[in-house]
């Protein structure tokens, strides 16, 4: 199978879940993760219009953003270090991983002096996961309040990495629980804050996401296939 017919089946599969869930098609983003392949991947799927990829290393976002078309959404998706936010801010379309108050100083920080808006998101570690970046969802309105204090960022909504399961049935309640949890805090109705966006569900689980809320999913396996880390 080409990537392109790949990107094909999952785009199927999306549309399925959205109808099965009576959601429209276009209440969802499908964010193809291009993290580790080489640029001549993501080039084959430009011809599609596909327009959002996702990274998880500031040098590689970069680095693909020099060369590739400047109509590319690059959504960063990995945990970001703090002295590596001023390589980003002006390129990446949202910032899906911030997870401390440090973090989203430093971001509006840099989107000051760079004279950009960053939309972010808050990653929270719904399952607990000791592996797991993440604030705890306890955490996660304080923050949010702290946030939506800085200038030049704006809250978007939640982001979480579920589980690694083998039946996608069992991140349901991870998914579940945070849609509430986002529905909790604009609830809330904090100034500069929208709950408007939920970033969940990969290849192995992202029709069950959207079954409960994603409206940004994010596919890495199922469109570019397995990721060798040794030869990357
Ligand atoms: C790698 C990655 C993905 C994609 O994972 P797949 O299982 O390959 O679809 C999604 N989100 C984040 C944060 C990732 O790091």
């Amino acid at each position: 199978m080409s990537i392109c017919d790949n990107y094909k089946t999952v785009e199927e599969k999306v549309q399925k879940a959205c109808a099965k869930a009576g959601r429209d098609r276009s209440e969802v983003t499908l964010i193809a993760v291009s993290k580790t392949k080489p640029v001549s991947m993501i080039e084959e799927l430009l011809p599609l219009g596909v327009r959002d990829f996702g990274e998880n290393k500031v040098q590689e976002l970069t680095a693909k953003e020099e060369v590739l078309p400047k109509d590319i959404r690059w959504h960063m998706i990995g945990h970001l270090q703090r002295n590596k936010v001023k390589y980003i801010v002006h390129k990446a379309c949202m910032i899906h991983s911030v997870d401390s108050l440090r973090l989203a100083q430093e971001i509006s920080k840099e989107a000051l002096k760079h004279e950009v808006q960053v939309p972010i998101l808050i990653e929270v570690n719904v399952a607990g996961e000791e592996s797991k970046f993440g604030i705890s969802p306890s955490e996660t309105e304080n923050l949010i309040r702290e946030a939506a204090k800085l200038p030049n960022i704006h809250v978007e909504g939640l982001m979480t990495i579920a589980p690694y399961v083998d039946d996608p049935e069992e991140n349901r309640t991870v998914f579940r629980n945070l849609r509430n949890l986002s529905v909790d805090i604009r609830g809330k109705n904090i100034d500069n804050v929208n709950m408007n966006v939920l970033s969940m569900g990969m290849t192995g689980d992202y029709e069950v996401a959207i079954e409960e809320g994603a409206t940004h999913v994010r596919v890495g396996t199922g469109i570019f296939g397995e990721r060798n880390y040794t030869l990357s």
